[in-house]
């Protein structure tokens, strides 16, 4: 069997959608696990659409998260460029390729030329949609013969060329999650291949390059399925052989419609800003819409790579349950070193104003605890400033009920006291001296267990629920901690 070759091949129309990046992605396991290629194609053929830094944003969306691909196009000292042997990889630098298969076409007797204006295309839709019919082109230029219609065109009359499909003929294929599928050519309007500004159309420019570019597969969203009838007929026009066709469940929400922006994130900036890790973001998606045989849930790359196959990608939409995703993610927030996470998280920081940089270079110890002290309940990384607010804070806000319940005693007040008579007998704290300090204040007044332990952290805390109290203790540091217990104290 020849080398798999497989494409992912958006429009740089804005931004990399969460839907997009999983194509990316099954397209790269499939890839990766049968050991073929991956290309990156770029679609820009309605000129209309193109949207400025678009084809960048996809690069480094596909980068950040770790889908690596062959050939195409690249970033490289902040240029695009292109590698590989089927270039170009953009395709408006290919014009004259998808120029001269129209005319073969032309020639063949597969499209025709078509000269109808847009009002007499608007009347026409018109008519149609009043007699309740499928609007369609209605073929008035079908029979226009080739000559003639060369000579108007030569003499500079605005045309199109369109597609000529047979009259009620069905077109079979198969596809490896759809199964078969018969489309009746008569339910098929005669596509535009070429525009009047000279570009083809998708459907043109999508047949040719895949062909030229050897893709054996197509993997791609099932929006595009209803096209395939009139890719399928192109590919038989040509005398080609036709790839095999993967069409992908689209990606919805819990209400079972398309993830929009208007209801959310879509974007994979929007997840990379919210403080998804790449890992955790990849990890999940794969899941919505395949599972692998041993339904395992949390999956690296290359675990992916090792189960990943199209019989396990479902038919049905594929849910996209943030629940969940922020599941997956919390996972890796508490599975990936501390110093990696550490240094994901300090723009957080910064952002928030807890931080500076100056201050990021001279306390990397402590900011590696902060984060592993307060990492254990969190789902992304934006939810940091408010897991560490009560560390920075000057004024802390203590939850009324655990006041009333823990701090509103004479018990207290001799915890507190004592506190600051401990630490005002040392510089600073470090770890070994936070791991005995509630040892030292237990002797100080015999005051133990829950007495001693719930007034101590919600006096530190604010609140009777929280991370580790040692370090606690080791974060809030003497100054902090004496004025926490003087605000009790003075309440
Ligand atoms: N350019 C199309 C898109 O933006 C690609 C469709 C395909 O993969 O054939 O989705």
């Amino acid at each position: 069997m020849s080398e798999i070759r497989v494409r992912f091949a958006p429009s740089p129309t804005g931004y990399l959608h969460i839907g997009g990046l999983r194509t990316a992605l099954y397209n790269y396991l499939f890839a990766k696990r049968n050991g073929g290629k991956f290309v990156l194609r770029i679609e820009d053929t309605d000129q209309t659409r193109f949207v400025e830094g678009a084809i960048e944003n996809l690069i480094h969306s596909l980068e950040w998260a770790g889908i690596k691909y062959d050939e195409g196009v690249f970033i490289e000292d902040g240029h695009i460029v292109e590698r590989g042997e089927y270039g170009p990889y953009v395709q408006s630098k290919r014009l004259p390729i998808y120029r001269k298969y129209v005319d073969e076409l032309l020639e063949k007797g597969h499209a025709y030329y078509c000269f109808c204006s847009k009002d007499r295309l608007e009347a026409v839709r018109e008519e149609q949609k009043i007699k309740g019919m499928v609007p369609k082109y209605d073929g008035f230029c079908r029979n226009i013969p080739l000559e003639d219609a060369r000579k108007r065109v030569a003499a500079g009359e605005e045309h199109v060329v369109r597609l000529k499909l047979p009259y009620n003929r069905d077109i079979h294929f198969h596809d490896l999650v759809r199964g078969d599928i018969t489309i009746n050519t008569n339910d098929i309007d005669d596509q535009v291949l070429l525009k009047s500004d000279g570009y083809p159309t998708y459907h043109m420019a999508v047949v040719v390059d895949d062909q030229l570019m050897g893709i054996t597969h197509i993997v791609r969203g099932e929006e595009w399925l209803p096209s395939t009838p009139k890719h399928i007929y192109l590919y038989e026009a040509f005398g080609w052989e036709k790839p095999t066709y993967v069409h992908l469940p689209t990606v919805l929400n819990k209400e079972r419609k398309k993830l929009s922006k208007r209801h959310g994130d879509v974007s994979v900036d929007d997840f990379r800003t919210k403080g998804y890790l790449p890992e955790g973001l990849v990890n999940y998606l794969a899941l919505v819409g395949w599972s692998p045989e041993d339904n395992e849930e949390i999956l690296s790359m290359e675990d992916m790579v090792e189960r990943f196959s199209f019989e396990r990608v479902s038919k049905t939409g594929g849910i996209f349950d943030k629940d969940k995703l922020d599941w997956v993610n919390g996972h890796y927030i508490r599975s990936k070193s501390v110093e990696e996470i550490s240094a994901l998280s300090v723009p957080y920081l910064v952002e928030a104003g807890f931080i500076d940089d100056v201050f990021v270079n001279e306390n990397e110890e402590w900011l590696n605890i902060l984060i592993d002290t307060v990492r254990e309940g969190m789902s992304t990384l934006s939810e940091l400033p408010e897991k560490v607010d009560f560390i920075f804070k000057d004024k802390l806000q203590i939850e009324e009920e655990a006041y009333a319940e823990h701090l509103e005693n004479e018990n207290a007040k001799v915890l507190m006291q004592a506190i600051k008579a401990e630490l005002e007998k040392i510089d600073m704290i470090d770890m070994e001296y936070a791991k005995g300090f509630m040892k030292l204040i237990q002797g100080a007044t015999g005051i133990k267990g829950k007495n001693l332990f719930m007034p101590v952290r919600v006096a530190l805390t604010g609140s009777v629920h929280g991370p580790e109290l040692v370090n606690v203790l080791y974060l809030l540091g003497k100054d902090r901690i004496i004025s926490r217990a003087d605000a009790i104290l003075n309440r």
